[in-house]
């Protein structure tokens, strides 16, 4: 491409929120028939919220969020937030936490009043040894509606699980149907459970979902779709999108994520608004066909 016409594309692209890092980015992005998108913080606005508390037996719900909140205070997971403001909202005490440690894609451990508390997905609690069977169902109805179902225990003891909604952006749906009319596939690729990926995929029209996934997952099925001969665009916001967004032909971070996963990326869109990708690629497919 022409210095002048990729200047002019880069700068129509940021008047529209997009930012490209180089030209080879815009090139690159001409090209591509396929998008992985992150779910939460890349389709949703990432600023979760608790919308159901379900204690285990002889635990109120007070007590179940107290003490997730404690824990979650050291954690910078937007669904750690969530919990964090409703506890606060409820005006309820923090205990005392030390020994926080996250594990990135599964949960968070650590002493709330000198107990170990394991927070987080079902897999992660299952894997330590936690009996869930009596909140499974319920769980599984928040899912259902595109919920993430947080799990918290107490020693041995299962605390009860907590329901995190975070809401679809408004051009997800949009951005996803005007990829799919220029005929591009698209998929999911989430930390998240299978459920609640889903539910969220289906809302927006997205058919294929790869859930549970480690940041390692999610930088492996980049490799297997170039492998396929594909060309691969990554869409992602978070510390967990990073090495498949560098792993993409072209990584689109969101300008409201975490600075690796900008770091990581050949494009930012600014605000996060997804519609930025498919005016990102009539520019650069403008760009392209001008120089040749
Ligand atoms: P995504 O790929 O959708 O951005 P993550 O990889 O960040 O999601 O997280 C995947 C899953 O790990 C979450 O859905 C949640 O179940 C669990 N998890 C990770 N960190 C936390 C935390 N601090 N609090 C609660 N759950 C967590
Ligand atoms: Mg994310």
């Amino acid at each position: 491409a022409t210095p002048m016409s990729i200047m002019t594309a880069t700068g129509r692209g940021a008047q529209n929120g997009v930012l490209v890092k180089d030209a080879e980015a815009l090139e690159r992005l001409a090209r591509v028939d396929t998008v992985v998108v992150d779910k939460t913080g890349t389709l949703t606005i990432g600023q979760p919220a608790v919308s159901a508390l379900v204690p285990a037996e002889g635990v109120s719900q007070d007590v179940l969020l107290s003490i997730a909140a404690s824990l979650e205070k050291a954690s910078e997971h937007p669904l750690a937030e969530a919990i964090v403001r409703s506890a606060q909202i409820r005006g309820l005490p923090f205990k005392e936490a030390d020994g926080f440690e996250a594990i990135v894609g599964q949960g968070v451990r650590g002493d709330v009043a000198g107990e170990t508390v394991l927070l987080g997905s079902r897999r992660f609690l299952e894997t330590e040894g936690i009996e869930l069977r009596s909140l499974i169902a319920a769980s599984e109805q928040h899912q259902e509606h595109g919920a993430t179902a947080v799990f918290v225990a107490d020693g041995p003891k299962l605390l009860g699980m907590i329901a995190v909604e975070d809401p679809i952006k408004d051009n997800a749906a949009k951005a996803v149907e005007a990829l799919h009319a220029a005929g591009l596939k698209i998929i999911m690729a989430t930390g998240d459970a299978e459920r609640t990926a889903r539910a969220v995929a289906a809302k927006l029209g997205i058919d294929d979902v790869i859930a549970g996934a480690t940041p390692a997952d999610k930088q492996t099925l980049v490799n297997d779709l170039h492998r396929q001969n594909r060309r691969v665009a990554m869409a992602g916001d978070g510390v967990n999108d990073a090495p498949a967004l560098a792993a993409a032909d072209v990584g689109i971070a969101m300008g409201t994520g975490a600075d690796v996963a900008v770091e990581s990326a050949g494009m930012t869109l600014l605000k996060g608004d997804l519609e930025g990708i498919v005016k990102g690629r009539k520019l650069a497919k403008a760009t392209v066909a001008n120089i040749k």
